[in-house]
Parts: C-alpha cells; sequence; structure tokens
C-alpha cells in the first residue's frame, strides 16, 4: 500500500496588479521594451485587450478559443508549423511533400476548367525554372498579387504537365527588402469559427513581448538538467515563434515532457489517496447461466465472443473487482459481450437479501453507461428486447431496464432514482453525468461503459456505494497499446475481440471529388431504390451557427435535389433530445430512407438495414471517426457502401460499381490527402488507428476532447508513449525521494498538478 500524499491546495494568489493602460508614453511607444517592476507591469493575468497590438476586437474573437489573459495566449499551443523559409530549390521539389519556395510573379491569369470552375493560376519565376500556384473558385485571390512581386509559398506540390504546380498553397508577400525577424517558421495554431491565424498569433506575440513575467519553471532542476529539457521561458519563446526547426521538436519535448510527468504524479497522488480497495461481489457463472444468457440473443456469439465472455466471466466469479478494457473493432460486437456480463450479473442472487414483495429473491444490479442519449436509448431498446419472451423458448424476464438520461422530467427521474435506490430496478442505462450524478445503488456489481475513448483519462471509480466495489468493464474501438492503457488507467486486463460476426463485408469505400458528385448520387439514388436505407454525413462543428447551417441547408439541397424522390430525416446535436429520438426510430423502422445528420450519428448507432453513406466534406473529420462512421453501414449482410466526398477531385478514384466519374479535366489539381486516402485504403481499424498515430497533429489525446477532464496540450498518450514510459519512470523515482512532494522547489509543481488534475481526480479534498 502506498503512503496517502496529501495535497495542500494552492496557496492564495496574490492579488491581481491593475494592467498599465496602453496609450501614448508607456511600452506602446517602445515596443520591446518591458514596463518595470512597480511601474505597473502587466502581467500573466493581464486581459489580451490591455496587450499592445491585439485590440477589443481581436480580443473579443479570441475569447471563442477560451483566450483571455496573456497566460492563456501563451498556454494556446500550435499544433503545427510551416516552412515559410522559401530555401527550397525547384530541384528538392518531392511529390506530396510540403516545399517552400520563393520567386518573382511573372504571370496571373483567370480561366474556367471544363469542368465549371473559375481557375486562378499564378506563374513564379524560381530561377533556374518556374512553378505555378493555383486556385479555384477563388477569384479574390487575383487582386492580391502583381507581377513582379516576390512572394514565398508553401504547401505541397505536384507534377501537373511537367512543372511544379502548388494547389492552393499558402503565401508570404515580402516587403522590397523584407528583413523578417521573425522565424521562417510560422507557428499554426488550432482555431475557433472566425478566429483567424493572424489573431492567435498578434496575441501570443504580445504575450510575450509585454507580459512582465514568464511563467515560473515547474520542473526539478536536476530535471531539466538530466533529461536535458529546455527551461521554461525558452521553451515559451520557441514553441511560438521558433527559432529553428531543431528548436521545435526541443520545445515540443520539454512540454510533452512537463504534462506526462504531471500526470503521472496526479495518478500516483491519486492512488495513494484511494482507501484500501473493497471486495466486489462474486459472480459465479456456470454452464446453465451460460446457456441460458446466450438463448436470449437472436444470434450465435462468434468464437470471439466466446472467448472473451469467459475470460469476463472469469473475472467476475471472484471477489477482487475486475477491472477490464475490452477492445473491438467497430462492429465487432461489443455490445453483445457486454450485455452477457450485465445478465450474469443480474442473474445472481444476492447472499442474505430478503426477498421482494412477491417473495422472489433479489438479484445484483448493473449499470451501463454511453457517451451520449441517441445510443444510451439504443442499449435500453436492444435490452428490451433480449429480455422479451423468445418465441416458444423463454419467458419474458422480470428483470426491470431503467434509463436515465437528459430529456427525462425532473419528477421521472426522482422516480427512477429510488428504484434504482430500492434495488427494484436492476439494469441502468444512461448517459455518464446522469448515471454518476447522484445514483445510489443497492447492490450493484457491475459498471460497463460504452465507448470509453470518448471519456477519457481515469473515469474509473466513480460508482461506488457503501459496502462493495462493482466490476468494471470498458469498452473501446479504439485500440490502445497495453503499456499506455496501464499508465493511464492504472492496473488493467485486456480483452480483444477480434474478428467479426459471420457474413460481414468490408465496406466498399470511394474518395469521391466534387467534379464527381452527380455520378455518385447517380448511384446512390440506384442503390436507395433496390430498398436500402442510407445516411448523409455532414462535417459541422455543432456548437457554432454555422455548423447549423450548413447540416440545414444540406438537407435543404438534398430534399429539393439529388435526393428529392426520397424520404429525408434530419438529425443534428442541438434538436431537443426527444425530437432526435423521434427521428431515429422513423429511420429505424424504415418510414424515412436517408438520415441526413452531423456526427451525433458517430457513434454505436445500429441500423442493420442501412447501407449507404455519403460523408460531406470528409477532409473535416479525422480517421478515428471516419472509420467510427463507416461502422455504421457495416452491420447487416449487404455490403456496406461509403463515398467520402472531399473538395477536390479525386486521383483516378475507381468508379463506383458503375459510377463512371466524369474525368477529371487535366489541369485540375488533384490533391492527395493522407487522411483520406489512408481511409479509403483499408477498413481494418487496428491500421487505422497506427496509421492515424502517424498522420495525426499534436495535443490530441485519445477522448479527452469529449470528456471532463482537462485536455492534453501537446502530449498525446499513443505517439508519445516513450516519453510516457519515461515520465512513469521518473515519477515513481521522484515519489520514493520526497512522497508528499515537500521540498521547495516543488511549490509550483503542486499547484500546477493540483490546478490540472485536482478536481477531476478528486485531489482537492486532501491535506
Ligand atoms: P460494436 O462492437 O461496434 O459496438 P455492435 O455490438 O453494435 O458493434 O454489433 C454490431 C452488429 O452486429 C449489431 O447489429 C449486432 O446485433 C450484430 N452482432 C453482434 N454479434 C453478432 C453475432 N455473433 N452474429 C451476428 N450478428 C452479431
Ligand atoms: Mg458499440
Amino acid at each position: 500500500m502506498e503512503p496517502p500524499v496529501p495535497l495542500s491546495p494552492p496557496p492564495p494568489q496574490p492579488p491581481r496588479q491593475e494592467p498599465a493602460e496602453s496609450g501614448p508614453g508607456n511600452s506602446a511607444l517602445l515596443p520591446t521594451e518591458k514596463p518595470r517592476a512597480g511601474g505597473r507591469p502587466r502581467s500573466l493575468a493581464t486581459p489580451l485587450e490591455r496587450l499592445p497590438g491585439v485590440g477589443t476586437a481581436r480580443a473579443d474573437r479570441l475569447k471563442r478559443l477560451g483566450l483571455v489573459t496573456a497566460a492563456d495566449a501563451l498556454m494556446h499551443f500550435p499544433r503545427d508549423y510551416r516552412d515559410f523559409s522559401g530555401a527550397h530549390q525547384i530541384a528538392d521539389i518531392v511529390a506530396g511533400e510540403h516545399a517552400s519556395i520563393a520567386g518573382d510573379v511573372v504571370d496571373v491569369t483567370s480561366r474556367i476548367t471544363g469542368g465549371g470552375r473559375q481557375m486562378l493560376v499564378v506563374r513564379l519565376a524560381c530561377a533556374p525554372g518556374s512553378v505555378r500556384a493555383v486556385w479555384f473558385n477563388m477569384p479574390f485571390m487575383a487582386k492580391r498579387f502583381a507581377v513582379g512581386q516576390r512572394v514565398v509559398i508553401a504547401g505541397q506540390a505536384k507534377l501537373a504537365v511537367g512543372k511544379w504546380e502548388f494547389a492552393h498553397p499558402e503565401v508570404r508577400w515580402l516587403q522590397a527588402g523584407e528583413r523578417s525577424d521573425a522565424s521562417d517558421w510560422l507557428a499554426v495554431y488550432p482555431l475557433a469559427e472566425g478566429v483567424l491565424q493572424s489573431h492567435v498569433r498578434a496575441a501570443v506575440q504580445a504575450a510575450l513581448d509585454h507580459a512582465a513575467d514568464l511563467p515560473p519553471e515547474a520542473l526539478p532542476e536536476d530535471l531539466l538538467r538530466s533529461k536535458e529539457l529546455l527551461p521554461i521561458d525558452v521553451a515559451l519563446r520557441e514553441i511560438h515563434i521558433p527559432s529553428s526547426y531543431g528548436m521545435i521538436a526541443a520545445a515540443r519535448r520539454r512540454f510533452v515532457y512537463e504534462e506526462l510527468f504531471m500526470l503521472q504524479l496526479a495518478l500516483r497522488m491519486h492512488r495513494g489517496q484511494q482507501q484500501v480497495r473493497r471486495a466486489a461481489p462474486a459472480i459465479p457463472v456456470d454452464g446453465r447461466i451460460d446457456g441460458r444468457i446466450r438463448a436470449r440473443f437472436p444470434f450465435e456469439f462468434t468464437a470471439a465472443q466466446v472467448r472473451v465472455c469467459a475470460e469476463i466471466a472469469a473475472d467476475m466469479a471472484r471477489s477482487e473487482p475486475m477491472n477490464r478494457l475490452l477492445q473491438g473493432d467497430v462492429g465487432s460486437g461489443k455490445t453483445a459481450v457486454a450485455l452477457y456480463a450485465i445478465l450474469a450479473a443480474v442473474a445472481t442472487r444476492v447472499p442474505g437479501a430478503p426477498a421482494d414483495p412477491r417473495g422472489r429473491s433479489v438479484g445484483y444490479q448493473a449499470a451501463l453507461m454511453a457517451p451520449t442519449e441517441l445510443l444510451a436509448r439504443q442499449h435500453a431498446a436492444t435490452l428490451e428486447r433480449v429480455l422479451a419472451e423468445q418465441e416458444g423458448r423463454l419467458r419474458k424476464s422480470d428483470v426491470r431496464v431503467e434509463l436515465l438520461v437528459g430529456s427525462q422530467s425532473a419528477s421521472r427521474r426522482s422516480q427512477a432514482l429510488e428504484r434504482i435506490a430500492s434495488g427494484a430496478s436492476r439494469i441502468v442505462v444512461g448517459t455518464q453525468a446522469l448515471v454518476c450524478g447522484g445514483a445510489v445503488f443497492r447492490n450493484l456489481a457491475l459498471v460497463v461503459i460504452d465507448e470509453q475513448h470518448r471519456f477519457g483519462v481515469v473515469q474509473r471509480g466513480i460508482l461506488q456505494q457503501d459496502h462493495t466495489d462493482p466490476h468494471t468493464l470498458l469498452l473501446t474501438a479504439t485500440p490502445i497499446p497495453r503499456t499506455i492503457a496501464h499508465a493511464i488507467y492504472g492496473e488493467l486486463d485486456v480483452s480483444i475481440l477480434d474478428g467479426v460476426p459471420p457474413g460481414r463485408q468490408p465496406v466498399a469505400t470511394y474518395r469521391v471529388g466534387h467534379d464527381q458528385l452527380d455520378a455518385w448520387w447517380d448511384f446512390f439514388r440506384r442503390k436507395l431504390k433496390e430498398g436500402r436505407q442510407g445516411y448523409v454525413v455532414v462535417a459541422a462543428v455543432e456548437e457554432s451557427k454555422r455548423g447549423l447551417e450548413s447540416v440545414s441547408s444540406a438537407y435543404e439541397h438534398l430534399a429539393n435535389g439529388p435526393l428529392e424522390a426520397f424520404r429525408l430525416g434530419l438529425v443534428h446535436g442541438r434538436m431537443p433530445a426527444k425530437k432526435k429520438q423521434a427521428v431515429m426510430e422513423e429511420f429505424r423502422s424504415g418510414r424515412i430512407d436517408v438520415l441526413v445528420a452531423t456526427s451525433v450519428i458517430e457513434v454505436g448507432i445500429d441500423v442493420p438495414n442501412a447501407t449507404l453513406m455519403t460523408i460531406l466534406d470528409a477532409e473535416g473529420f479525422g480517421l478515428a471517426q471516419l472509420h467510427q462512421l463507416r461502422g455504421r453501414v457495416a452491420r447487416g449482410a449487404a455490403r456496406g457502401i461509403c463515398g467520402a466526398v472531399t473538395a477536390s477531385p479525386a486521383p483516378d478514384s475507381p468508379a463506383p460499381d458503375g459510377a463512371a466519374p466524369d474525368g477529371a479535366a487535366a489541369e485540375d489539381a488533384v490533391e492527395p490527402h493522407p487522411r483520406i486516402d489512408a481511409f479509403v485504403g483499408t477498413t481494418d481499424g487496428f491500421k487505422l488507428a497506427e496509421q492515424d498515430l502517424l498522420l495525426r497533429g499534436p495535443g490530441d489525446l485519445v477522448g479527452t476532447r469529449q470528456s471532463g477532464a482537462p485536455p492534453m496540450y501537446l502530449a498525446d498518450l499513443l505517439r508519445d508513449a516513450k516519453v510516457v514510459a519515461e515520465a512513469r519512470q521518473d515519477a515513481m523515482e521522484l515519489f520514493q525521494r520526497d512522497p508528499r512532494l515537500e521540498g521547495a522547489e516543488l511549490t509550483r509543481l503542486r499547484q500546477l498538478i493540483h490546478k490540472r488534475w485536482g478536481e477531476t481526480l478528486g485531489l482537492g479534498g486532501v491535506g
């Protein structure tokens, strides 16, 4: 048993200093001079609008990214960098790879392509030859170029008729004799609706130049030295305005290490605080129960399902709490395994419990949590079907399934909570927030969390009761290497559900260029007429107004155009839950042919007759998300078909099943798109996860995006697996030396850990 580590709350903050007014006479005139201490310096807490060079309008927009103070801007890390050095020569260019080249504009022409698109061609002389930059349907770009100008363009090039061509490159216009102090490596930041790179860059620059203090160093001196990590002030400057390519890597390494080191320390503290684990109820599953449970399903379990169910049953038979992660690709049939475990729990009698009013013995309770209400409702419905009478074979079960979702009225919820507390409701299905928020169980034996990756780090031990701990089963379609799983979740067993239910065929996936859309819709309509159903998925930031418009306008467009002969339904995240549910029901029952949706249908939705999918603006989705989406049409016996529509023409797309692409004009830009190409190239979720690791930008930790846990800024538990292991080792060593992190030089570190993880891990109540 590790000693509990008391963690003191951060000491009271010193009173905030009044930020200086900007105006004549202060640093606005001396842009590089920092105001002196004592002269009302701008601090890290200074609101961005008070920093010279930011302004109220920009500051207002930056709030959409959650950036309010100078410190916020400094901690908003770039997601990528662009080489704007212009250092490449024509001979250096490699097709499909990023290149940056300087040249003089020699001509600017605009014309209409065979495909009817407006095309702007800017030719640059870059001795000893020339390259072309092209833009489609962006006529305003023409005004920004003049013959004789010197520019740097950056982007990916391809060979078109023997010349290198950059489609939609980034451009830096060089002033006559420009001497740029800025780095040639330009940071590219995560943005929000209406916020431009230039807004963020200005705020970061202002914070670096004018905040009197930079955040103090949190990492112990000896660690910085032994790990060769950049000190905080250098790292902060270099991560935003790198002086060289090598420094980008060094700065990132420091912050990645810091995040993972803090996470490891926080997890240790958390573990130290947890009481001794209590026993879980033993759930013995004998052959009779096993047979009775399996008989309730409308299919035979696959060999993989049988194996994994046995692993779970063996765990649950012990009185030590199970802690198991079940990984299986989208569509592999994880739900059946979860329901098996749930039914085993409720089939087991609570020893010594008094019989219920009708004289029956009382069984254990189980909870199933899902990331969305749609999915929770679907699981509840599946359970009802499994528990219903099975013609002539099995009686209707008397186990009551309780649903806990956000759209229920307060009175219905409180009735449900009562039934849960009394033990009358034996299976509880809900969204995580609801099941965790105040539900008190009487005899909880098992907690299943579906799509665990959506919840992120550390969500275990959330459902507890006084006397015992429940067994825990986590389901995920996102494979996480075992070592990483241990680092995030603590000691954890992993089961793999390999293999798919019989008769399943991989989804035929096509990249559809914009110029091939007519042919695609022809094809889509033909399949609908054969009696299939389908989805049209629109990439939309649901929270934003524009996102909403985009799904609604796609719906209007389809209903009055390509799909006017069919019955269409619309679902998006902003719809009231009842409405969403009603539309889903109509789709499930076949009264709607095509569901136009945002990614609310991404996880779990299971409508076997729906085998067609069109993903509009596919570039707007991540690889894991695309794969999850495609998983929706891999459920029935008929082969699923998925078209990923991209803004640029697809390279030599095979015609989907007779739909002839209308031949992209030779001069049209065919942009390789690594993510879409990977998606089209394989339907193996584990392979895609690997590719995703290679392609993904930093900072996208599995799951923390959607969970309540603080996001990781730069670290990525998968990509930075090595650093995770290192940080874990170092955290352990530090704990051995100073188990309470009391050393004077650890104060800042303790505060930061508290701030980042205190709430999530419940570290606050101690010390
Ligand atoms: P996921 O692993 O993505 O959660 P599901 O559990 O939703 O997948 O299962 C996908 C589909 O496969 C469902 O329609 C389910 O009924 C079906 N299914 C699961 N197991 C089997 C099986 N052994 N035989 C036939 N169909 C199955
Ligand atoms: Mg599922």
